[in-house]
């Protein structure tokens, strides 16, 4: 079948322009959009390539997956946003390939060709070679997974409100989430919140005392990349919500329903092969937010230029952000390993260096084309934060802790302020407020494949249901709840 056509025309939509530099980005993200918006009526042509038709606030999916707000309030359409201004053309399609010699990139069976390429493909998750754990416990990476997630905590809240076995109650009204980041945090302190409310006021079968959200990782202590005092807050906050901490603990394996613990390597590096009583932990709902790794234009780069990448896919790249031996390539954002800092720390994945390093490239593409030099790139460091329930978070602002109400403020200040839409500004404030005034959540609906409607598709082999379900209009020749539905529909990113 011939490939989809999303474009019919790639030239330049006035004369004028026929001459001027022809800039390619890649990835309408925070670093992509933000250069986006500093060569907006400027005398270069650009072209968004993404392929997704949006810009996506990421840090904000957890509420998605919990509920709170639906997809339209964290995701933006890139033609809205940048689309408008006269110099950009946005092109929907998925980069696959890159002729450094050529300067040209691959997409949509097209070879198109730039003067300056900026890459801004961010990253997605990893499971340390254990891709058959996917789709047993799905990360939060696109719109995507956190319908996922929702769906599939809704779903088996919903079987538990029907299930007359108390073991398997309990195991429906079971999560596990893997990773204690900021994202497994956020997470977790969300779900335990949901699961609460819904059984207290919506969920007449379920007892509230049965509801459990086990938050698990490696390491010793949860967000361990923020100060120590911070940490020990946010993770007594969590233990009065009613989050299980397992620190220390590693993922031995993910089968359907179950996650096989183990103990970290110790000091030496040496893996604990014994008995080390850790059990297995047994839920209905599997979530993943442990690895991260660079989208795969970081090798495909490192690959056709010899550029360096790190342990993580990200490409390794000088203080102008270049790749070595090609000026005219640029990685910004969660693809690149900057470690021309000060302190020679490798910047973070993080909103806040991604959007710095988009508006300095793109700068530093207009100084060059007019025969100036940029100042060097200065990352300001704006700080990191967690929210863990409502009214709630934690904050490091270049050295100042804050946590509680106060951090909660800031949280919410700071993230008003960097989503890039105003539609979408107004409608997550109206909706944190109400939730806060009511508990209510707006976005608790059951989306996906109406087939998947019909059972909890954690994997596991179910009884023969009973008798005369399978009769049921429209139900599968199994019956509907015996069907096993295990099938990954979620995009691997
Ligand atoms: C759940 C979660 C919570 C987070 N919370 C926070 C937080 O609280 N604070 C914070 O600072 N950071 C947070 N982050 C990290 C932050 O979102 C990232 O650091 C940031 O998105 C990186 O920006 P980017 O522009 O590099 O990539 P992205 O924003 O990921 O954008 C990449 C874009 O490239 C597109 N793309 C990818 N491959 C291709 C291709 N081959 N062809 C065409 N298009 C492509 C994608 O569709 C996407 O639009 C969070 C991340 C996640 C997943």
């Amino acid at each position: 079948m011939a490939p989809e056509r999303f474009f019919l025309e790639l030239d330049p939509p006035h004369g004028a322009m026929a001459d001027w530099p022809h800039v390619v980005i890649v990835g309408g993200g925070f670093a992509g959009l933000k250069a986006c918006h500093v060569l907006a009526g400027q005398p270069v042509r650009v072209t968004l390539i993404d392929k997704r038709n949006f810009n996506l606030f990421q840090p904000l999916l957890y509420q998605v997956a919990s509920g709170l707000v639906s997809e339209a309030d964290v995701a933006s359409p890139l033609r809205q946003m940048v689309g408008q201004a006269p110099n950009i053309q946005i092109l929907l399609g998925e980069v696959i390939d890159i002729d450094t010699e050529a300067r040209e990139v691959v997409f949509n069976d097209h070879r198109y060709a730039y003067d300056h390429l900026v890459l801004a493909s961010g990253s997605g998750s990893t499971y340390f070679g254990h891709e058959e754990w996917r789709p047993l416990a799905p990360p939060m990476k696109i719109l995507e997974h956190a319908d996922e997630i929702r769906r599939r905590l809704l779903m088996a809240l919903e079987e538990a409100e029907q299930t007359r076995d108390p073991e398997r109650r309990r195991f429906l009204q079971s999560v596990v989430v893997v990773g204690a980041g900021p994202a497994g945090c956020e997470l977790a302190g969300s779900l335990i919140e949901l699961m609460h409310r819904a059984v207290e006021r919506d969920f007449k079968q379920l007892d509230r005392a049965q509801c459990r959200v086990i938050l698990l990782d490696a390491v010793d202590r949860v967000l361990p990349a923020m100060a120590a005092n911070l940490s020990a807050d946010a993770a007594a906050y969590l233990e009065r919500a009613g989050v299980e901490l397992r620190l220390n603990t590693m993922v031995a394996a993910i089968e359907p329903g179950r996650v096989l613990l183990r103990r970290p390597p110790d000091a030496t590096g040496e893996a604990d092969t014994g008995d080390d009583g850790l059990g297995d932990l047994e839920a209905a709902t599997i979530c993943w937010t442990a690895g991260v790794r660079a989208s795969r234009l970081g090798r495909l780069l490192a690959e056709r230029t010899g550029a360096p990448v790190d342990r993580g896919g990200r490409l390794q790249v000088e203080a102008d952000f270049s790749l070595p031996g090609h000026p005219e390539i640029r990685a910004v954002g969660d693809l690149c390993h900057y470690a021309h800092t000060g302190d020679g720390r490798v910047l973070p994945g993080m909103a806040g260096p991604a959007v710095q390093m988009g508006g300095w490239v793109a700068r530093d593409i207009l100084a060059g084309l007019e025969g100036r030099r940029s100042a060097p790139f200065r990352w300001f460091d704006l700080g990191s934060m967690a929210v863990i329930g409502p009214w709630y978070a934690v904050a490091d602002l270049r050295g100042l802790h804050v946590s509680g109400l106060a951090g909660w403020i800031l949280w919410a200040l700071a993230h008003l302020a960097f989503i890039p839409d105003t539609e979408n500004r107004i409608a997550l404030f109206s909706k944190w407020m109400w939730q806060i005034a009511t508990r209510q959540r707006t976005a608790l609906l059951i989306t996906g494949r109406p087939d998947q409607h019909l059972g909890v598709d954690v994997g596991l082999e179910r009884a023969v249901p009973p008798d005369g379900l399978s009769q049921l209009p429209g139900a599968p020749p199994s019956g509907p709840l015996n069907r096993l539905i295990s099938t990954p529909r979620i995009t691997a990113m």
